[in-house]
């Protein structure tokens, strides 16, 4: 993970992503500034600790990613085929171009810290209103998950993340 590299180079101070954020935001919790909609902190990102590193030095790590994965289809003449599978792999980059990546992983992940964060206080006041007789599904759809189902689709199933009992019940 880009984010324990930068850190082991002593990189980064911060402890955590999270601590990154407060750094980087004036409030994690607020949208205007998670989406980059703030006029005081849009502009802001990580300060890197450049003083003992050569930013042209190559660096090596471990990261997932999703990957196309070859393999022999049994039940079809072990026809080749591919699907996508997450997979762990060595990358190697000059210094420079991780801090940029990292960079701009940050500008991503704070909306996806915001929305998580959104979303759980939502579940929190779905599960405190509800009736005996209901019960809630939480489906996360993970920005990572390489899935099929339109954008579209994916909101309305969460629009709908209340099932009554009854109704899927025989
Ligand atoms: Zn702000």
């Amino acid at each position: 993970m880009k984010f324990k590299v930068l850190k082991s180079l002593g990189l980064i101070k911060s402890q955590s992503l999270d601590e990154i954020l407060s750094l980087i935001l004036c409030n994690p919790k607020s949208k205007e500034c998670s989406y980059g909609e703030c006029s005081n902190c849009e502009k802001k990102s990580l300060e890197f600790n450049l003083g003992e590193v050569n930013l042209e030095d190559t660096v090596n790590w471990k990261e997932w990613s999703m990957q196309t994965h070859e393999y022999n289809d049994k039940a079809n003449n072990n026809e080749r085929k591919t699907t996508k599978k997450n997979m762990k792999s060595e990358k190697t980059e000059l210094l420079i171009d991780l801090v940029e990546a990292f960079t701009q992983e940050m500008f991503e992940f704070k909306k996806h810290a915001y929305n998580i964060h959104h979303q759980y206080i939502e579940h929190q006041r779905c599960i405190k209103n509800l009736d005996d007789n209901t019960v809630t599904i939480h489906i996360d759809f993970s920005e990572n998950y390489a899935t099929k189902l339109s954008t579209e689709f994916k909101q309305s199933i969460l629009v709908h993340l209340e099932i009554k009992l009854p109704s899927i019940l025989p």
